[in-house]
């Protein structure tokens, strides 16, 4: 018997965003196919109806397209749903239901949601557990009086074995399970159901999915054996924490919010929420709801944060690329969070990844999730791309945000780009950084202060002015000796670059001056000198 060929998945189900332990999950699967010369497959799991959405899942696979984890199986993106959207299958989940039901292992359930709640609070109450089992006392025997009916499927009364890849062997208990639901009463699979017709359909091999899953596996190896199928085998995958151990969850977005607005209010007093709700355009209903904790609306949490000049913390992947990470430098380092190559290597190309792929390699426990590490190791990604890399990186940046370096013509970009990437972390870092190029700086009272009023700052421009004045045409090259005359000025070599930086740029921290000055050209350079000038003999 030959084995067969490995193949992986990836099943989002699209209500929301896709979360950056979701697409280390995404990576661990496709890593593990790519060592194996396998297949890795993407399926969008939107059997919840209530849920799920377009806009989610379009969005699941512009984040799994940026990322770059090609899939080999799956949805088209941009084209119709097809076969790989669980919503497109119910007629084969439908198959499969009534086979148990001829076989006598599924059954019809009339509880409603209220009636469960009830048995299971009388069950607490009696200091019992609640299993729902067909032969339980006291189950509706009937529709009548009662809700829609459900489908369960009869869980067999014996312990469970589970091998798993990465934690080893699971056992769970006989008396431990409960007949789950395989249909609900809209006539859609469950998770559990389609999951396991899926990857057996789709001859998925391996599962590698988030330690949440564990207690579902149970489940899921219950029913193939009730098809007689082989199941393939599960892995189950240490979870993301903050630094701080608490789960990296998409409220922090609202918390965050939240403080920001408090922390404007001034002590003793509350709020003042029309005013917020005026400048923020968001409903003043749904805004006091929201700071009052009713709800996390991320929508909103983007909106008051934006207002209130508050960064929002990382989540989702877009929030990354938005924040200027790039894929390769996201994926390596999420790619450490639970698993380890051995040894003391960080920085691992993607091909060196998939070579060092090893199940072996992920971790049991609980992997943080260091913001700073993420940053310098995009900074180290940043320098050590090719410039080509960087641009085509730099434009998939600038079209899912709103910098005016996206103004600029592709020759400006790279000389950005080589201006910028030795001391930049993250592309918005560097769009923030230079958007002086683009538009009038405000000058920053401080350094205009220290490098200009004081320190013979001034005096230094006004030399300097002269001595950029006559140089044309303006380019790197002619521009070089003069910058060298500059920079000999006063008692310090290049004492006299801090005031033309506060002069060009509004701060004393800038690219250095030969290569700002060129890019900049000679009429905003003098424009700007000039203007500075005009603004000491104001003072
Ligand atoms: N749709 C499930 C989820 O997003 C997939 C779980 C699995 O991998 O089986 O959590």
């Amino acid at each position: 018997m030959t084995t067969p060929m490995v193949k992986t998945r990836f099943a989002p189900s699209p209500t929301g965003y896709l979360h950056v332990g979701g697409a280390r999950t995404a990576l661990f699967n496709y890593l593990f196919a790519r060592r194996a010369g396998g297949q890795f497959v993407l399926r969008i799991e939107d059997t919840d109806q209530v849920r799920s959405t377009a806009e989610s899942a379009a969005g699941i696979l512009a984040d799994m397209q940026w990322l770059g984890l090609n899939w080999d199986e799956g949805p088209a993106p941009g084209a119709a749903k097809n076969q790989y959207f669980q919503s497109m299958r119910l007629e084969l989940y439908n198959q499969f239901i009534d086979e148990l039901v001829r076989q006598g292992r599924a059954y019809e359930a009339y509880e409603t949601p209220a009636e469960l709640a009830a048995m299971r609070q009388q069950a607490e109450r009696e200091k019992r557990p609640f299993r729902y089992r067909r032969d339980m006392p006291g189950r509706a025997q009937s529709r009548i009086g009662s809700g829609p009916a459900v489908l369960r499927f009869e869980m067999p009364r014996k312990d469970i074995v589970i091998s798993d890849l990465v934690l080893g062997q699971v056992i769970v208990g006989a008396d431990e399970h409960d007949d789950i639901i395989i249909r609900k009463s809209d006539g859609f699979p469950t998770y559990h159901f389609a999951v396991v017709i899926d990857d057996h359909d789709m001859g998925i091999t391996h599962v590698l999915r988030a330690q949440e899953h564990l207690m579902n596996t149970p489940k899921h190896l219950a029913l193939y054996d009730a098809f007689n199928w082989t199941p393939p085998e599960h892995g189950h995958l240490p979870l993301v924490f903050n630094m701080d151990g608490t789960k990296m969850s998409k409220r922090e977005k609202a918390r965050t919010a939240r403080a920001a607005v408090q922390a404007a209010t001034p002590k003793g007093q509350k709020p003042d929420l029309e005013t917020l709700a005026a400048n923020t355009g968001v409903a003043p209903d749904a805004l006091a709801a929201f700071m009052a904790k009713k709800n996390d609306d991320a929508q909103i949490a983007v909106t008051v944060a934006a207002f209130m000049r508050t960064p929002l913390p990382e989540i989702d992947v877009q929030d990354f690329r938005r924040s200027g990470y790039l894929a390769d430098a996201l994926l390596n380092f999420v790619a450490l969070v639970g698993w380890s190559p051995g040894g003391n290597q960080e920085i691992l190309a993607r091909p060196e990844m998939i070579d060092k792929f090893l199940v072996e390699g992920i971790g049991k426990t609980n992997g943080r999730f260091d913001r700073k590490k993420l940053l310098w190791m995009n900074g180290q990604y940043v320098r050590d791309q090719s410039l080509e890399a960087l641009l085509a990186a730099l434009e998939s940046f600038l079209q899912v945000t709103d910098y005016p370096l996206a103004r600029a013509d592709g020759p400006t970009r790279l000389a950005l780009l080589e201006m910028y990437r030795e001391r930049t972390g993250t592309l918005a870092e560097m769009a923030e950084n230079s958007r002086f190029f683009f538009e009038e700086p405000t000058i920053d009272p401080r350094a205009f202060e220290k490098f200009v009023i004081n320190n013979d700052g001034a005096q230094l421009l006004q030399t300097s002015r002269k001595i950029l004045e006559p140089v044309t045409p303006w380019n790197v090259q002619t521009l070089r000796e003069p910058v060298e005359q500059i920079l000999a000025l006063g008692e310090k070599r290049g004492a006299a670059a801090q005031p033309i930086r506060v002069a060009v740029s509004g701060g004393s921290v800038t690219p250095p001056v030969l290569e700002m000055l060129a890019l900049l050209g000679r009429e905003t350079t003098l424009r700007r000198i000039d203007q500075t000038l005009a603004n000491v003999k104001a003072t």
